[in-house]
């Protein structure tokens, strides 16, 4: 059955190899989206050559917190050439305050530039945040209920925060952290979505789920995104069909600007 895998990045290097197979694995075992982010100005030329040989990946472009040191003097212009150029949104983009993250005061500048260039193109946006909750929220209040939508990727928050979110039309997604039995953080936040809200990802190649045969290599990819599911929908006790055709109508609809209708 169609899936969708809302955040992962195929563009990464450590996929190179192995991506065409990534690929036609999963248009092969039943098909649907990867939605894959850039990071960094560095890929976003690679991004745009691998969502013009494949349907199924939709791309999206975007700084992410850990890369604004490496940011050129006309990357604004870079980055609004990239989106018009293919149907894309605007992602990964976001707030880590974790240590060893880059100045807080850059990040938030890089990201409400991000964030405004995407209200008025009106795309969808793919958002990272860590332990910068307090400030993400204040920056959302202040840009207003997101005009394309968009989705918390691999969320960590506390599920009190979530109805605040989808105020703002934010979709909030779930990656292998819920395939760990001791996260009863995510479990609670995870029953805290409203189903049409709900969504879930790999991450590929980051956030390896715990597998019931090990990766040999630790390396993540979009097959994986099956063993999420499988573990969502044991926290959500519903079958695990549901969750995955549930999730791949959210992801449809959140990008479905992005998706050649042919
Ligand atoms: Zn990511």
């Amino acid at each position: 059955m169609k899936r969708f895998d809302a955040h992962c990045h195929l563009q990464d290097k450590r996929l190179a190899r192995q991506l065409p197979r990534i690929i036609q694995t999963w248009n092969s075992s039943g098909g649907g989206f990867l939605v894959s982010c850039g990071t960094q100005e560095a890929d976003w030329e690679d991004l745009i050559a691998i969502a013009g040989k494949a349907d199924t990946v939709l791309p999206c472009f975007g700084v992410h917190p850990w890369y604004v040191n490496t940011l050129s003097s006309g990357w604004e212009e870079t980055l609004g050439h990239c989106l018009g150029r293919i149907p894309s949104g605007v992602g990964e983009i976001g707030l880590d305050f974790t240590t060893d993250a880059p100045d807080r005061q850059l990040q938030e500048a890089v990201f409400i530039t991000q964030l405004t260039m995407a209200q008025a193109l009106r795309l969808p946006v793919s958002i990272h945040i860590r332990k910068a909750w307090d400030s993400f929220i204040r920056i959302l209040k202040q840009v207003g209920p997101l005009a394309g939508g968009g989705l918390i990727h691999s969320f960590s928050g506390s599920g009190d925060m979530v109805p605040l979110f989808e105020r703002h039309n934010l979709y909030i997604s779930f990656s292998g952290a819920v395939t760990n039995p001791h996260n009863k953080k995510a479990g609670k936040a995870l029953k805290a979505v409203s189903p049409d809200r709900l969504l879930m990802e790999t991450d590929s190649p980051d956030l390896l789920p715990r597998l019931p045969v090990p990766a040999k290599d630790k390396i993540n990819t979009p097959a994986n995104l099956l063993v999420i599911a499988e573990a969502s929908a044991n926290i959500l006790k519903i079958p695990t069909k549901s969750l995955v055709q549930q999730t791949f109508d959210n992801g449809t609809r959140l990008f479905n600007q992005l998706i050649n209708p042919n």
